[in-house]
């Protein structure tokens, strides 16, 4: 087993990775930039180094400056976490030369996989469908026309290097192409350094599954099930849950076949994510793989019970996985909400500030899982989620009625966030039937939220004694106060 390893990342992600180093006897060593110097991540570990200033390019992106803090305490390993360096192919290429496990996949496979083109030429070989489209990047807006007519609009530009949403436009017609092009193209050369764009037929009201994949380093590969992210707003996930309601265990058995397939034909190991799409007609298509542990793991765990960074430390230790897919076992149903400092009320601006107070109410199927302290920044280096809150229980009904409660007791003074948004998304009829797509939020849901915007403003907290203390710490400030909101108010219940 790894005995020291360096965690390359921060906030609730870096905490996540140093709890399961410290249950494992494994060492850790965390690096802050100036902006983090007291967050919690720096005091759960070890040791703590300074990186540099609070831009990302000047800290958590500094490959070298880590490399060097890594060898320089004697780490044997380096967790990258999500985001930042996670799959830069050139970071784990360094950390292999320098003999410190990048705990991940080879630089080989990052850098395959991390091109959607090269991924879908892996998929077809492996006989997973995929979206019809090219797998060649486009030479010019001109080959692009010539291809939409053949595939039809509306058709999806997308970056060959994209993530996070980015380098995305959907074309309607052929007068688009040219300046969507462009646009698609300028973008990903900013965001990724790379301009090469490819086209894929704009699937209607698609949902969004994924399937969670373990592979070890002796071609030993297993699925842990799907998760459902289609609650997107902006591309971007926003409430996640397994299992979906949506596909039976025919198609979930064929699925998680081919997740298992494409991971062995890429020649992939540690934990990785294969995202599909399926359309209105339950077809399914490959979309991209995600070399790296991701954001909504946790309710994976939840489900399989599985301690998906355990399994990335034994994989990158050089153990087999030592279970096959029959004993992979799935129990109830766990959801996962993306609690995020931003204000739904205004085309969700990232809202920064000093939490002055947070108190919620956590067990009994409840978990959370954050880097944030009373007292801590919401600052705009880094992106705006304080928290995830993820819910377990053996019917999806509970799960919900769980993740309710947690909204409804999670306060936080000081920014804004999107508890509001959260909870009267799951109260939507279309969630508690299961029955939405990526397109919901934006096509529907937004306006429901904003014609009731004044019933849910600003309420005022009330009842339970244990919410008292917040009264007295922030009630009196009445006027000044950025949210406090009381999601008990009959108001909610109401809202479908
Ligand atoms: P997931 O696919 O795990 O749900 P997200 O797409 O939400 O993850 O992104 C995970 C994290 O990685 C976020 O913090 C996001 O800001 C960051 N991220 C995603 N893609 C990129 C990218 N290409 N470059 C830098 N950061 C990225
Ligand atoms: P990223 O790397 O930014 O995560 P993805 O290829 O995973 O890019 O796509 C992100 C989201 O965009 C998907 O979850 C889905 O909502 C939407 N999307 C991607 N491809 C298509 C498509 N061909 N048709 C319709 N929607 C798509
Ligand atoms: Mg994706």
């Amino acid at each position: 087993m790894l005995k020291k390893i360096l965690i390359a990342n921060r906030g609730e992600i870096a905490v996540r990775i140093i709890n399961t180093a410290k249950e494992l006897g494994i060492k850790t060593v965390s690096i802050y930039s100036e902006f983090d110097k007291n967050s919690l991540f720096t005091r759960l570990s070890d040791e703590s180094y300074y990186i540099g200033n609070s831009p990302a390019t000047e800290s958590y992106l500094k490959a070298e400056s880590i490399l060097d803090v890594a060898k320089k305490t004697g780490c044997d390993g380096i967790h990258p976490g999500y985001g930042f360096l996670s799959e830069r192919s050139f970071f784990a290429e360094m950390c292999e030369k320098a003999s410190v496990k990048f705990i991940g996949p080879t630089h080989q496979a990052i850098d395959f996989l991390g091109s959607k083109t090269n991924a879908k030429k892996i998929a077809t070989i492996a006989k997973v469908p995929t979206v019809p489209g090219t797998v060649e990047p486009l030479r010019d807006f001109n080959e692009a026309i010539q291809i939409a007519k053949k595939i039809g609009y509306p058709v999806l530009i997308k970056a060959s290097a994209g993530g996070g949403g980015k380098g995305m436009r959907v074309v309607n017609s052929e007068q688009e192409m040219e300046s969507l092009f462009t646009m698609a193209q300028n973008e990903s050369k900013a965001s990724f350094g790379d301009d090469k764009i490819f086209l894929e037929k704009y699937i209607l009201n698609p949902r969004h599954i994924e399937f969670q994949i373990l592979a070890d380093e002796y071609g030993n590969v297993v699925h842990l099930g799907e998760r459902e992210c289609s609650m997107q707003r902006r591309l971007q996930k926003v409430i996640e849950e397994t299992p979906s309601v949506k596909i039976n265990d025919s198609l979930r058995k064929e699925m998680g076949e081919c997740a298992v397939k494409l991971s062995k034909e890429a020649g992939y190991s540690n934990a990785g994510t294969i995202e599909f799409i399926i359309d209105e007609y339950n077809k399914y298509y490959f979309l991209e793989m995600n070399t790296r542990l991701q954001v909504e793991h946790p309710i994976t765990e939840m489900r399989t019970g599985l301690d998906l960074v355990k399994e990335q430390l034994r994989i990158a230790s050089g153990e087999k996985l030592g279970y096959t897919q029959a004993d992979i076992k799935f129990n109830g149903y766990s959801i996962e909400c993306r609690i995020c400092a931003e204000d739904p009320y205004n085309n969700f601006l990232p809202s920064t500030g000093k939490i002055n107070y947070i108190s919620r109410v956590l067990g009994n199927g409840l978990r959370e899982d954050t880097g944030i302290q009373q007292g801590n920044e919401i600052s705009i280096y880094y992106d705006s989620m304080i928290a995830k809150l993820i819910s377990y229980a053996p019917e999806r009904e509970m799960a919900i009625a769980k993740m309710k409660r947690g909204l409804e007791n999670y306060l936080i003074d000081g920014v804004k966030t999107n508890i509001s948004f959260l909870y009267q998304l799951l109260c939507s009829k279309e969630f508690q039937t299961g029955d939405y797509n990526t397109q919901f939020i934006e096509k529907e849901f937004l306006n429901r939220f904003n014609s009731n915007k004044n019933s849910f403003d600003n309420v005022y907290l009330e009842s339970a004694s244990y919410i008292d203390a917040a009264k007295n710490k922030i009630g009196k400030r009445k006027n000044g106060i950025s949210e406090i909101i009381n999601l008990n108010s009959s108001n909610w219940k109401n809202f479908s």
